[in-house]
């Protein structure tokens, strides 16, 4: 179906202009303590494998290393070309991997993991015999061959086709290109240089054949970044003809990534240009034959994304929207994130932190969060309406053994403005967004989340987004 924001006007924009979370998760990273330590970890993974040792895994790794300091960049990552230093971490790397494969011995389960999702900084930077290294190293705790999908983040700089088709044979089958914009004042401006062209040689028929899926990752609120520029990138995107694209917001944040300050302020677009700039390439891309998924996501109608949208098997989690194989994420290498049977935990930043938990036999845990029965409650709601941009309570209802409309009294009551707003419908026994009402779902979950940044309501202090995707 095609987007129409003609309706989408600078005052609706003002009006909801709060700062608020993406929800990879619920609650948000803000949360998570460091009460939660390595033991309540291994106890909530434990608890899942003995309780449901067939539990579909995703693996998700860090390797923190790029060959270029993008500078809107928010992931963690080192620019080195030492190869003795990347070697040195993925020696870490492996014993992280040795100390799970410990645990599941210790508990006597084989893990089921479906997935594996090498992240970062940039995984495609690693040299082909370095690749190799990691995949023999996690084939002690799964059988490369028989995964669901194995996805390698790439920047375009650090491949060739033939090193990308090297990657396939080694069982990689999913790409995601970091690509953000191809407008060259923009791509100046935030110092990653790639052309279009470069991104078309990699794209050889080969490899689109050889790779299930391949995404493109792109960012609106860049510098000098404007309606008519992300306009003509989107069409540039379009013509590559990726299986899937999600678009990211930049969130100028100098105080907490000092490498931004290098981009000024008043060379980024105002709030109603990036909506709109946004609201732009929804259009575009659905007019494209893409399906919009979610609140960012735009995938081909054959891309696993639209088919678990359809089948009812879409979820949201850590990495944006998965097509629900897996329901847990286990996170390896310093700052993933690990998200599985009601536990939630974010490891470590520093590589010598890492390094010394790992040392230590220690699972590197920096804070977590357990769930309680109201936040699985919440994340049902939230989950729910990110993926489907809707939600029916008699589900939730059925699925908690609760009576939504007397446990969400106040927040259905707090709907009806967006309802006035043209932003959501009441549909027997739930509510659903209307078109217009997808750039606006956050703030709609917001009203679910008891901890949410909302003027006149809990804390306006700004928050450490737990991240886990990289820009790559
Ligand atoms: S955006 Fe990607 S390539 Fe650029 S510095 Fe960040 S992780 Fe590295």
């Amino acid at each position: 179906m095609n987007c129409d924001y003609s309706s989408l006007t600078p005052e609706l924009i003002g009006r909801y202009s709060a700062q608020g979370a993406f929800y990879t998760s619920y609650p948000t990273g803000r949360q998570w303590t460091s009460d939660f330590d390595a033991g309540d970890f291994q106890r909530g993974l434990r608890n899942l494998l003995q309780r449901d040792p067939d539990a579909p895994l995703s693996l998700y790794l860090h390797i923190p290393f790029c060959q270029r300091r993008c500078r809107f960049c928010f992931c963690f990552t080192e620019i080195t070309r030492d190869r003795e230093r990347i070697d040195g971490f993925l020696q870490v790397l492996f014993q992280e991997i040795k100390l799970f494969r410990g645990l599941f011995d210790a508990w006597g389960v084989q893990p089921n993991i479906r997935e594996i999702h090498l992240g970062g900084g940039s995984p495609s930077y690693l040299e082909l015999d370095q690749l190799e290294t990691v995949i023999e190293h996690l084939r002690l705790l799964v059988d490369i061959e028989s995964l669901d999908e194995f996805t390698l983040e790439a920047d375009a700089i650090t491949v060739t086709a033939e090193k990308l088709l090297v990657c396939h044979e080694l069982g990689i089958n999913r790409l995601s290109f970091g690509i953000q914009d191809f407008d060259a004042k923009v791509q100046e401006a935030v110092g990653r240089v790639q052309s279009p062209e470069l991104i078309a040689q990699l794209m050889t028929p080969k490899v689109r054949e050889s790779f299930r899926s391949i995404n493109f990752d792109l960012m609106y609120g860049l510098p000098f970044q404007t309606r008519e520029s992300f306009s003509e990138t989107i069409r540039q995107v379009a013509d590559l003809s990726p299986d899937r694209a999600a678009i990211y917001s930049y969130c100028h944040m100098p105080h907490m990534y000092p490498h931004q300050a290098t981009i000024r302020e008043a060379d980024l677009p105002g709030l109603d240009e990036k909506t709109f700039i946004f609201a732009d390439a929804a259009e575009s891309f659905t007019r494209s034959g893409y399906e919009f998924i979610g609140i960012d996501h735009f995938a081909k109608p054959t891309d696993d994304l639209a088919i678990a949208r359809a089948d009812g098997t879409l979820l949201r989690h850590f990495m944006g929207y998965t097509a629900g194989r897996t329901s847990h994420l286990l996170g390896l290498g310093p700052t993933s994130i690990s998200g599985f049977g009601g536990c939630y935990a974010h490891n470590v930043y520093s590589l010598d932190e890492y390094r010394q938990a790992i040392s230590e036999e220690r699972v590197p845990i920096l804070r977590g969060y357990e769930m309680t029965e109201d936040d699985h409650i919440r994340w049902a709601v939230i989950s729910r309406f990110l993926a489907y941009m809707s939600v029916d309570l008699a589900v939730v209802d059925g699925a908690f053994d609760i009576t939504s409309s007397s446990y969400f009294a106040p927040e259905l009551d707090a709907l009806q403005p967006f309802v006035d707003d043209g932003l959501l419908e009441w549909m027997p026994g739930g509510f659903r967004a209307t078109e217009l009402g997808r750039l606006f779902a956050r703030h709609v979950c917001a009203v679910f989340d008891p901890h949410a940044v909302v003027e006149g309501r809990g804390r306006k202090d700004k928050f450490v987004p737990a991240i886990q995707r990289s820009q790559s």
